[in-house]
């Protein structure tokens, strides 16, 4: 059942044929997405099933993870298991795009192939939050000495924007 995936996908020859992927890709190969993760081991289950609806190409996916985001009220660890329904509907055009069913989400096709990765990093990322934060409150907030200490730690990641903005948040508080 968990075939090899392949790098490229060929969104509407493999609707023609019906064809199914199931895998892993691991998320350490996503460079946007690993961006952002605070740990970038593990991998990213999917399952793509490829089809016709009318004649329209169309994609139904599930996409699970286990990601490891920084929470950005604390900067420390927010595990987030992430399980992603989504359909898409293979489009050359914005117009055509505009017609789809309110169900299905356009996957524009620039060319005859498209980036297995790409496809599955951009379900993920929209299925982050925006502001990622532990639901509960942080043990760090409590302390503003260790939350101070926290910012100071996390500099090495100044690369990572969610941390340039909890710093923000933080000297405004
Ligand atoms: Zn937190």
């Amino acid at each position: 059942m968990l075939d090899r995936l392949p790098h490229h996908i060929d969104p509407l020859s493999f609707a023609e044929k019906s064809k199914q992927l199931s895998g892993s890709i691991a998320i350490k190969d996503l460079a946007r997405l690993s961006e952002i993760l605070l740990d970038r081991s593990g991998d990213i289950e999917i399952n793509l099933a490829f089809g016709k609806d009318g004649r329209l190409a169309v994609i139904v996916g599930e996409i699970k993870a286990n990601l490891v985001l920084q929470c950005q009220s604390c900067l420390e660890r927010l595990e987030l298991a992430v399980d992603q329904s989504f359909k898409l509907g293979v489009v050359s055009s914005m117009e055509q795009a505009d017609r789809l069913d309110s169900d299905c989400e356009p996957l524009l096709l620039h060319a005859e192939k498209i980036s297995l990765n790409e496809l599955v990093e951009d379900e993920l990322l929209l299925a982050l939050p925006d502001f990622p934060r532990h639901t509960e409150k942080c043990v760090q907030r409590e302390n503003e000495e260790i939350v101070v200490e926290a910012v100071e730690n996390k500099q090495a990641r100044s690369d990572n924007p969610f941390s340039v903005l909890a710093k923000l948040k933080n000297t405004g508080d």
